[in-house]
């Protein structure tokens, strides 16, 4: 069993250029990937990427939360119906890019919480200085979610010990590996393997030593075995753990 992506944006822009040849590297490199949508048209995009080994998730990021009407609820739950679709996201709250108001992007996430837990899919979380609000209204559903990852965390040890409190996977980004990155290295060690996974969140946030160049799905091998040592764990265990935690969260069947 090799890596996983658990998080990419495949159908970004930033792509189009060569996005065949990227897409033959990773799964060269990797077991599979996951593409996430995070508003209408590129959940759809993400849609059209699916197949063998290319998994999606749709949803509406917070910064676009003031778009979010009944409309997109129905379209969301539409493109849930799919083949493939393995959860919903992204969802969330960003007090950082605070794009759309925070009672606004507290909506539009429980109708999004609220339509998981209708559908019996788990959830893919984007929270960006916004722990206490974002657990508060997580805790709410803690107990209905199919399942929950945090994705691409950001935040310190205390918040990673009440999301896994809450039962959720913790995922960490190129962003984990960055020099300056302290309390996430910190949250990072308290992170069991069994809830640990690894993304990229490419195109974004490049790991060490390709941090500023465009990220690719396969450098995630950075990520991973920089949390290897970080941890102090076997590089093979973590990968082999991390891939067996994105197979369970996500409900994707081992076939090899
Ligand atoms: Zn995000
Ligand atoms: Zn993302």
């Amino acid at each position: 069993m090799g890596l996983v992506d658990t998080h990419c944006h495949l159908q970004s822009q930033r792509f189009d250029v060569d996005r065949a040849t990227v897409q033959v590297a990773c799964l060269k490199a990797l077991d599979w990937i996951v593409v996430i949508g995070d508003d209408i048209p590129s959940s759809e995009a993400a849609l059209d990427l699916l197949g063998p080994r290319i998994y999606g998730v749709v949803g509406m990021h917070p910064y676009y939360a003031k778009d979010f009407d009944d409309a997109t609820l129905e379209c969301l739950r539409s493109m849930a119906a799919t083949e493939k679709v393995v959860a919903l996201g992204e969802m969330g709250l960003d007090y950082f890019n605070e794009y759309s108001p925070r009672d606004v992007q507290a909506l539009a996430f429980r109708h999004q919480l609220d339509l998981a837990c209708e559908l019996n899919l788990p959830v893919v979380i984007h929270n960006r200085e916004a722990d206490e609000d974002c657990h508060a209204i997580l805790s709410e559903y803690a107990d209905r979610l199919a399942g929950c990852i945090m994705h691409c965390f950001g935040s310190g040890p205390e918040y990673a010990r009440k999301f896994l409190d809450l039962g959720f996977y913790i995922s960490f980004a190129g962003n984990v590996t960055f020099k300056k990155a302290i309390q996430l290295q910190e949250a990072a060690k308290v992170v069991p393997l069994e809830r640990l996974l690894v993304e990229t969140d490419a195109p974004y946030l490049a790991p060490v030593p390709m941090r500023g160049k465009r990220c690719e799905p396969h450098y995630v091998a950075h990520t991973a075995a920089f949390l290897a040592e970080l941890k102090g764990v076997d590089p093979a265990a973590l990968e082999a753990q991390t891939t067996a935690n994105a197979h369970q969260v996500y409900r994707i069947p081992k076939t090899a």
